[in-house]
Order: structure tokens, then C-alpha cells, then sequence
């Protein structure tokens, strides 16, 4: 993720590329798998391979307080059991990698809103989230400023808390705004850049929807945390009930593989 030419989401030049071009295989194969390309028959979402990795990178444990990974039944050493303040708990389906990875940046860059609902049905599998969006638990997703939105004319985390908003009949609410535009995390390599960052990035412009309300803030992917504590933050000014972080994937903030702690 270092250096110069180095795109959203920790792209070089040639994975860039390689991305565009998928995006015009998709166009002319329809029938590929959603990950990878890959010509399949039958016609299906996943090829064989992807699907068997993206079940593995869901079984793999993770703490339920800050997201991070975590082999069954050991103690957080990254967050010690506090988890990741201001929240109660942080569901997300797996570590950022692998066909994981794949679809995030797809859905982002290609705008395939069938990858959007694929995984929000997936987080639905997950039984924590669930039985959180079973409650009386408001969905809320994490706002671009408005330009990046209109130039973007996608918000991935709002496309994922939409589907997860429908598929369970729970409302999404819009109590965050984002007043300053913030310089893409992606290019920030310390914790204290991206928590310099984003400070005040966000208002909270409709407290009353979630006063006393469970809330699940939505986001894509999670990496220091720094934009979802902000954010989280901002909401507790509002006195919601329980706070939860829901997001597809997180990645680890040293670049690692997450073998540093
Ligand atoms: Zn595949
Ligand atoms: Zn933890």
C-alpha cells in the first residue's frame, strides 16, 4: 500500500488495469464467476474455487468486539477484550483478501449491485448479525461527501446496508452527514493520519431517528478503524441504544497479513 501510483483501495497501476479489464469481460461473459472470471457451467455466482475460499475466509475466527482476526477460543490481542470504542461489537464476514477482496472491488468499481445483495445475504448467514438485525435496530450507512458520491454516483456502503435494510425489513436511516470532504484513507499509512483525517468529518444531522434506537453503522471494509470510530463517535451525540459496526471485510492496517500486532 506504499508509495506513488497507488490507487483507492491499495490498487497499483497494473491491478488497476487488470480490474478495467475485467469489467469488460463482464460485459462480454456475463456467465463468469463474480470473483475471479472465470467461464463456468452452469452459469452461477461463484466458481467452485472461489466459493470453497470464500467459505474458509467466513469460518475463520474473529474477535466479535473489534473485528480483527482471532484463532477460537484465544483472547484478543489486539484489543484486549475492550473492543473498538465507541462501539458494542464489530461484525464483518472476513479478512480482506482472496475472492473477499475480489468482490469488494468489483462492486465498487464496476457498481454490481448483485455482488452488493450476494453479500449482504452471506452477512445474514452470520448469526450475530442476525439476531441484531432481528431487534428494533435502525440500519445506517457510512455518508461520502457529497461530491465524491455524485462523482462516484455510488456509496458501496450505502448499496450494502440498503440490501441489508431489504432482505431483513429493518429501516435505513441517514443520521450522519459528511461536512468536509477527507483525503482517501487508502493513501494514510499511520493510525494517527487517518484519525487526524477524518476529526469532524462528520454531523450528525437527524438525532432523533436514532435516539434510544440499537444502531448498525454499515460500512465496506474497516481498516485502522479510524473512519467507523468517527463516525461512531458523531452518532453517540445522538444517545443510541446498543452501537454495532457492520462491514463486509477488514484489512490489516500494517499490511501484513496480520501477522503484526
Ligand atoms: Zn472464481
Ligand atoms: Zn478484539
Amino acid at each position: 500500500m506504499e508509495g506513488y501510483g497507488i490507487h483507492p483501495m491499495g490498487l497499483s497501476i497494473v491491478q488497476w488495469l487488470r480490474e478495467l479489464g475485467r469489467g469488460v469481460v463482464d460485459i462480454c461473459y456475463p456467465g463468469g464467476c463474480a470473483a475471479c472470471g472465470v467461464m463456468q457451467e452452469p452459469a452461477g455466482f461463484l466458481c467452485e474455487g472461489c466459493e470453497q475460499e470464500l467459505q474458509k475466509i467466513e469460518r475463520a475466527g474473529g474477535c466479535y468486539g473489534c473485528g480483527m482476526p482471532l484463532p477460537a477460543g484465544s483472547a484478543c490481542p489486539r484489543c484486549r477484550g475492550k473492543g473498538l470504542y465507541p462501539f458494542d461489537q464489530v461484525l464483518r464476514l472476513g479478512v480482506y483478501g482472496g475472492p473477499l477482496r475480489d468482490l469488494i472491488l468489483r462492486m465498487k468499481y464496476h457498481r454490481q449491485w448483485t455482488i452488493a445483495q450476494s453479500l449482504a445475504r452471506r452477512l445474514l448467514r452470520h448469526g450475530l448479525v442476525e439476531m441484531l438485525l432481528k431487534d428494533d435496530v435502525v440500519i445506517a450507512p457510512i455518508p461520502l461527501y457529497g461530491w465524491r458520491q455524485i462523482g462516484r454516483g455510488f456509496n458501496q456502503a450505502e448499496v450494502v446496508a440498503a440490501e441489508l435494510a431489504r432482505q431483513t425489513g429493518r429501516p435505513m436511516v441517514h443520521p450522519l452527514a459528511r461536512i468536509r470532504p477527507t483525503e482517501t484513507q487508502t493513501r494514510l499509512h499511520s493510525k494517527q493520519q487517518r484519525a487526524q483525517n477524518v476529526r469532524g468529518a462528520f454531523a450528525l444531522i437527524n438525532p432523533k431517528i436514532i435516539d434510544g434506537r440499537p444502531v448498525a453503522l454499515v460500512d465496506d471494509v474497516m481498516t485502522t478503524g479510524a473512519t467507523l470510530r468517527e463516525a461512531g463517535r458523531t452518532l453517540r451525540e445522538g444517545n443510541p441504544g446498543e452501537l454495532s459496526a457492520i462491514v463486509l471485510a477488514v484489512a490489516d492496517p500494517s499490511n501484513r497479513g496480520f501477522t503484526a500486532i
